[in-house]
């Protein structure tokens, strides 16, 4: 398993020769440093259209690009990027903020290659997430925004634990206050600024009155763990740049311009953020009670960099850039008010609309276009593009989730052995004229696919498919590796090592393995640290001086405090034995503690593949120390910076330090690498920014997408459908939706109702095909509770109409309007049929397997014949229990059929 890159990036902070040898004159912006050439600048603004140059080229003060998915909003921010640094502007005077990790490595990438990957030109760029950024600030500024700088940073895991703690300490049941629903509301009172006083003060019923304790009982804990939560790293930065003027003005100093990307995505916090750092307006100082007179500089740090503090005339040179019809992530409290009220917040702003889309085909677009039409709260802009051509929006709806992965695992495989203009087989289309169609077209790389989803529980039976039909994949989980168990059980080890008060960690590991500390001599423990006022490691150091602690527990406590003591040489982390190696540290936790032997005994009593996996994974956990170590660059780590307090730090600790935090903040599409090979799978929320050749959005039923969770709420319910928008607008060529008759949820079959969003898509531009029930895919399956899975039922039960059945010229012999006496006889249930069977078992007695060597039956180019399709040519064929034909039918086209069921036979 490979790690997705962490967001420390090299050179993501100042370097003092940089400072100094590039540092411009005073005055103008633009007065010092590089020479600008004008190839270079011409090669800046090659290939940009009209409305694009004007964003390029724009110069100081604010500016806002509202534009549509596409139009080449993340282009512009890059070439704006390297048109500033030829202007002379010193790299380490820009800052760049997008959503995610691989965002801005993409970004930084883009930019070194326009700046010809001159390090001149480059050193000291910031081109960063706000989440990174901020931890960089409070790493730096730990002590003034009222932090200890060895800091934990908590994830959702950790801050369910903490939670689920402080519920039980105020004597609630956790079974009506559920931790992860207290953080949300507690997240999202965070995300608007709002501290523990005012929430307290705000809350008039029972329920919001309860949440403010449990919110100041979590509070209090984070603080006592020295550890923060993700909110909190944008709120405590906020309000630290509020409330200090001297950490505002070494900001602004440092960074003069300011770029944002996906700007309708950011919530208050952010937008705090970004207008401190960019220099607040007048409107805003008002607000938030900033002085607008800045104090005399402060000495040390960033001041250095420019004794020009000076803003233009313009206003704050804050570019922002984003697409109203993106805003997703309203749910976690963005506000997309930040980028509609732009102009109010930046006076004198100019504005940019790009126009024409340059990633997607004209249907892909009208689709996108046509469903975002439904959407009441919006401005409406145009989806264009002046290309020609291009393959209709595929629609399929099948019979089960099973069918769907299926169906999507041949589509991919035919993009990929066949080419883009590969129709689906399930589509009705003369096999001449795609054959002709599919000599002229290219393969598509497997890395330039990806399938979308509403939630992760979705991916499961995909990956099945994938695996079955030898599809390489990656999920963009990124975390998925850090949240093996193995790999946190020892990323716990390495937190307690770099921060000592971090309770929820040490509890995770302080009796794994087993060492005698059970429950009952943790309550002991936990009783005396709470009584003392002191954190849990340091109630194990005094373990003796506990009453009712057996002497099992006591060796076990003074074993696991004589671990810890040997890593950290007794917490100095300056002994000869901590060596200068993080990977050796990380190496030596995962043996000296006992993990490795516990994991190898486990495996080899299991002999399983995954208890197996797990010792791979922790060296896998050492080599990403070793990777990490070595684009460490402790000149740009914050906490060694000049603030005197840090000068001690030793550079072992700063360094684990800086690998747990980045760590901490991989994210899901920081997983997406396209050097991988594979298809990509995943949330919609993570494909935000990307884009891909050929895309699959799967699961488009009522209570997924649109999610049930949306179903009172307009806005709400307008989120998902610019979540769908999202997805669409990701594809650049070929793109496929489906949704199944029927899905397994929480272990139970349903039937489903289409989503909403199929009957908003234009007819024009889709194809759409009912699988669900006709003879086609699963050859002679039938549903055990006796339906054909036709979904105008569903529809009808929302009272609308659906496509599906009644639209002319269905793909399927039968189609839904088909009623039973439309079956073959000698019908049998299928594997997903029994599936839908009662836990009792009621599945058609009828049904024998039948034997299917590993030999397949027919050849590829065989003439065959189907009973109902008639005559046909194998195109492709697979063995094994669910083996499959591609056939060209000459009456009815190309089909997929399960070779057990479909009843073909040799045509002599
Ligand atoms: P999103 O809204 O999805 O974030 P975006 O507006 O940021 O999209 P980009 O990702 O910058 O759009 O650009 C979309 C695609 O169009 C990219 O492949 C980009 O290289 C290409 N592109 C942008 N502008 C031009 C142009 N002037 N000429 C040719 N291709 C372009
Ligand atoms: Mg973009």
């Amino acid at each position: 398993m490979t790690m997705p890159s962490t967001p420390y990036m090299q050179g993501d902070s100042e370097d003092s020769d940089d400072e100094q040898g590039h540092r411009p004159a005073t005055g103008p912006a633009y007065s010092g440093g590089f020479s600008s050439s004008s190839d270079a600048i011409a090669e800046i603004l090659e290939g940009l259209t009209e409305p694009q140059r004007e964003a390029v080229l724009h110069d100081e003060g604010p500016m806002l690009v509202l534009a549509a998915a596409g139009s080449g909003k993340t282009r512009v921010i890059t070439r704006r990027i390297a048109r500033l640094v030829h202007l002379g502007v010193p790299p380490w005077a820009i800052l760049a903020v997008t959503f995610t990790n691989k965002a801005a490595g993409e970004m930084r990438e883009r930019v070194l290659s326009l700046l010809g990957h001159d390090p001149r030109l480059t050193r000291g760029l910031t081109v960063t997430t706000f989440h990174a950024l901020c931890a960089r600030l409070l790493r730096r500024y730990a002590e003034r925004a009222g932090l200890k700088p060895d800091f934990t940073i908590y994830d959702s895991g950790d801050q369910a634990s903490l939670c689920k703690k402080v519920i039980e300490g105020l004597q609630l049941a956790t079974s009506t206050w559920p931790p992860r629903s207290a953080l949300s509301v507690i997240s999202n009172a965070k995300n608007d600024l709002m501290g523990v006083e005012s929430f307290a003060a705000s809350a008039s019923d029972f329920y919001n009155k309860t949440i403010a304790r449990i919110y100041a009982g979590y509070e209090k804990a984070l603080r006592a763990a020295n550890a923060v939560d993700f909110d909190d790293l944008l709120v405590i930065t906020a309000k630290t740049l509020q409330r200090d003027a001297e950490v505002r003005q070494e900001c602004q100093r440092r960074w003069r311009y300011l770029l944002i990307d996906e700007y309708q995505d950011t919530n208050h916090a952010q937008f705090v953020i970004a207008s401190m750092i960019a220099g607040a307006s007048s409107k805003q100082e008002q607000q938030e009670g900033t002085p607008a007179e800045a104090p005399p500089a402060f000495a040390g740090g960033f001041s250095s960099l420019s004794s020009s503090a000076a803003r233009s005339p313009a206003g704050p040179s804050i570019f922002v850039v984003g697409d109203p019809d993106q805003a997703i992530y309203g749910w976690r409290g963005a506000d997309v008010s930040n980028i509609l009220e732009f102009e109010e917040h930046y006076p004198g702003a100019r504005t940019v609309a790009l126009g024409e889309n340059f990633r997607s085909t004209a249907p892909i677009l009208a689709t996108a276009d046509h469903l975002i039409l439904h959407n009441k709260r919006r401005k409406h802009k145009p989806l264009f593009t002046s290309k020609a051509g291009g393959e209709p929006v595929e629609v399929v709806l099948c019979r089960d989730e099973h069918h769907e992965a299926r169906l999507i695992a041949d589509w991919l495989r035919g993009l990929h052995d066949e080419g883009e203009q590969h129709a689906t087989r399930t589509m009705p289309s003369s096999p001449a004229k795609r054959r002709g169609a599919e000599q002229q077209s290219e393969s598509v790389a497997w890395r330039d696919m990806a399938v979308f989803y509403r939630t992760n529980a979705l991916s499961r039976v995909l990956e099945e498919a994938l695996r079955d039909a030898a599809i390489p994949y990656v999920i963009a989980r990124g975390t998925a590796f850090y949240d093996r168990e193995e790999v946190r059980n020892t990323l716990s080890y390495l937190r307690v090592v770099a921060n000592p008060a971090d309770n929820i960690s040490l509890e995770r590991i302080v009796n794994t393995p087993t060492r005698g500390l059970g429950d009952a001599a943790l309550s002991h423990l936990e009783a005396f640290a709470s009584a003392e006022g002191e954190p849990m490691l340091e109630a194990l150091h005094r373990a003796s001086e506990v009453r009712d602690l057996s002497p099992r527990a006591l060796k076990g406590a003074q074993n696991f405090v004589a671990l810890i003591n040997a890593w950290t040489a007794g917490g100095t982390f300056m002994g000869a034995q901590i060596g200068s190696s993080l990977a050796d540290l990380v190496a030596r936790v995962i043996d000296e503690s006992g993990l490795r032997g516990m994991y190898k005994k486990q495996a080899e009593t299991s002999k399983s593949d995954a208890d197996a996996q797990r010792l791979d994974n922790l060296d896998e956990l050492i080599s990403s120390a070793r990777q990490f170590e070595t684009t460490y660059d402790p000149a740009a780590d914050p906490a060694l910076e000049s603030s005197p307090d840090h000068q001690l730090l030793p550079p072992m600790l700063a360094m684990l330090r800086a690998y747990l935090e980045s760590v901490s903040l991989v994210a899901d599409a920081d997983a997406v690498d396209p050097a991988q090979g594979a298809v990509t799978l995943m949330t919609l929320h993570a494909a935000k920014g990307l884009e891909f050749r050929a895309a699959a959005v799967v699961g488009l039923e009522e209570g997924l997408l649109p999610h049930s969770r949306s179903f009172e709420s307009p806005a709400a319910m307008e989120e998902e459908r610019r979540l769908l928008f999202v997805g669409i607008t990701r594809a650049m060529r070929r793109l496929l939706l489906t949704n199944a008759a029927y899905r397994t949820l929480r272990g139970m079959a349903e039937r489903t109702i289409p989503s909403r969003f199929i009957d908003e898509l234009d007819p024009a531009h889709a194809r759409i095909s009912n699988q669900a029930s006709v003879l086609s895919g699963l050859e002679g399956t039938r549903w055990v509770d006796g339906s054909e899975g036709n979904l105008d039922e569903g529809a009808s039960r929302l009272g609308r109409p659906s496509r599906f059945g009644s639209r002319p010229g269905s793909s399927s012999p039968g189609g839904p309007q088909s009623g039973r006496g439309d079956w073959p006889s000698d019908i049998r249930t299928t594997d997903a049929a029994r599936r839908l069977t009662s836990p009792g078992g009621t599945s058609d007695p009828s049904f024998v397997p039948e034997p299917s060597g590993d030999t397949p039956p027919f050849k590829v180019g065989q003439r065959v014949r189907h009973p109902q399709f008639g005559s046909g040519v194998v195109r492709s064929i697979s063995a094994g229990v669910n083996a499959r034909a591609v056939v060209d039918f000459a009456q009815v086209g190309r089909k997929t059929l399960v070779l057990e069921y479909a009843r073909l036979t040799a045509e002599r």
